[in-house]
């Protein structure tokens, strides 16, 4: 099949197969069967929720195969394939020496939407700028959405549209590399970067090839095109040097062509009206002033004025697990991070605040070092609760250097915590550790600190 000419692809009664049935495969199905092709979907797992989702596209005539992919699967004028899928498997390589055309989910389902695109990639940060971002773009004008790697397939997104056109869409997509790997004609209007860092290295050779996969959201941009990118980090500015994008700098330090500066106490714009003053700021944190400002900075571009970002600013209460205020109780303030699965992340999160901090660390750990923290406990940390598999672990690495105990769970660290804090602390569930000893994971674990706060909340 010829899909070289965006404009003129048809896949009609063609043969389009589906590799991974996750939420993002799901989606690619019941897109491409309503665009007339025939389909087929094929998992090697065949676990019970994939058997209910082969189930549910049954009902649209759509065949399957769980468990393994058989060779049916090279009986394809394309295949569309799950971001886990690597590059380099044999399966991609086999499929490549017949010719089968292989795009990954989000360049298909772009194929079948017109509304400007707002793509946000990065190593870190990304889901909380995408859900800024998502906030401001909403005006009468202006009817932002969100979907991609945050757990909302950008096909299904796009087929709702396709049923109930909305001519004022603008898309907000969250972007990981894997889901740039096998790109055409993905083509972002704004395209966003955050920062590089080492990541995924695991499934990438080197850096160089993750680098190359996050850039491909900038290879079919014009002049007519934006990319905002954080001016700070210097590999990013390196690797958008040769595109012919318009480029719009932000960061944390000058820079001359920002549309936002900031400085140490509001943000202001470049015609230096204040936008907002930091301490209006609802989301804490400095790597959160970088997030704040590359979304500020997309939405400017877009059209959206800044008294509907600086609204935004003043009220948003941050993504569910990610320093997530969760309640303010007798002057006590909890925190709910329990997406800080690593050592990295509860360094960020230690230097986010300016008030004592009773920190609940644990869960499984991860092979880190917990004198890692040392240097970011001096000024602020109170006292560290050590829970579950990693306590014995973590009092030991750090116990001598921070005042510390330790407790059996989840709940009776926070119980403890509650006990030791006085006005003006904050009590910050940021585990730095894996959470399947007690739970399901990171999101079970935040929901349930959460209604344990909550219900607290509700016992004064
Ligand atoms: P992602 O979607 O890229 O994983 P999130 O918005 O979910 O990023 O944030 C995950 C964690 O990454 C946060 O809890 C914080 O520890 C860290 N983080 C967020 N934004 C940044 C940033 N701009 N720079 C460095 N670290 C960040």
């Amino acid at each position: 099949m010829v899909i070289l000419d965006r404009d003129n692809i048809d896949i009609k009664g063609k043969k389009v197969v589906i590799l991974g049935l996750a939420l993002s495969g799901v989606a690619a199905a019941s897109l491409a069967v309503h665009n007339e092709a025939h389909v087929f979907v094929s998992d090697q797992n065949d676990s019970q929720d994939l058997i209910d989702s082969l189930d549910e596209l049954k009902k649209l005539n759509i065949n399957g195969e769980l468990g393994n992919h058989s060779e049916q699967i090279y009986e394809a004028d394309l295949w569309i394939i799950s971001p886990g899928i690597p590059q380099d498997s044999e399966l991609i390589v086999k499929a490549k020496t017949r010719n089968i055309p292989i795009v990954s989910e989000i360049e298909f389902a772009s194929w079948y939407t017109e509304a400007p695109i707002i793509a946000i990639t990065g190593s870190n940060g990304k889901t909380t700028t995408a859900h800024i971002l998502e906030e401001m773009v909403q005006t009468d004008e202006i009817h932002g959405l969100l979907a991609g790697n945050v757990g909302i397939p950008f096909s299904r997104m796009v087929l709702n549209d396709l049923n109930n056109p909305n001519s004022k869409r603008v898309w907000v997509l969250e972007i990981s590399s894997f889901q740039m790997e096998f790109i055409i004609h993905f083509k972002p209007f704004i395209s966003i970067f955050l920062n590089i860092t080492p990541d995924h290295l695991n499934r990438y050779t080197s850096m160089k090839e993750y680098i190359a996969a996050k850039m491909n959201m900038w290879s079919n941009q014009t002049k007519e095109d934006f990319i905002v990118y954080n001016a700070n980090d210097n590999i990013l500015v390196e690797e958008i040097a040769e595109s012919t994008s318009r480029k719009i700098a932000f960061g944390q330090n000058y820079h001359p062509e920002a549309i936002f500066q900031p400085n140490r106490t509001k943000i202001y714009t470049h015609e230096h009206a204040t936008l907002i003053q930091m301490d209006d700021i609802t989301l804490p944190g400095k790597h959160n002033l970088s997030n704040v400002l590359a979304a500020a900075t997309a939405a400017h571009i877009i059209g959206i004025p800044n008294n509907t970002i600086c609204s935004v600013l003043s009220t948003f209460s941050g993504v569910p697990h990610r320093l997530e205020k969760v309640a303010e109780i007798n002057d006590v303030t909890y925190i709910n991070d329990s997406k800080a699965t690593n050592l990295d992340a509860v360094q960020v999160a230690l230097k986010s605040f300016s008030r004592p901090i009773i920190l609940l660390l644990g869960g499984i750990d991860k092979g880190g070092d917990f004198r890692s923290l040392l240097p970011h406990t001096h000024k602020y940390l109170k006292t560290v609760i050590a829970f579950g598999q990693a306590k014995e672990l973590i009092l030991l690495a750090i116990g001598d250097a921070v005042r510390s105990t330790s407790a059996m769970d989840l709940n009776e660290a926070l119980s403890l915590a509650q006990n030791y804090s006085q006005p003006g602390d904050i009590i910050l569930l940021s585990p730095g550790c894996a959470s399947f000893d007690q739970f399901d994971n990171f999101e079970h674990r935040g929901d349930h600190f959460r209604d344990l706060v909550n219900s607290m909340e509700i016992n004064q």
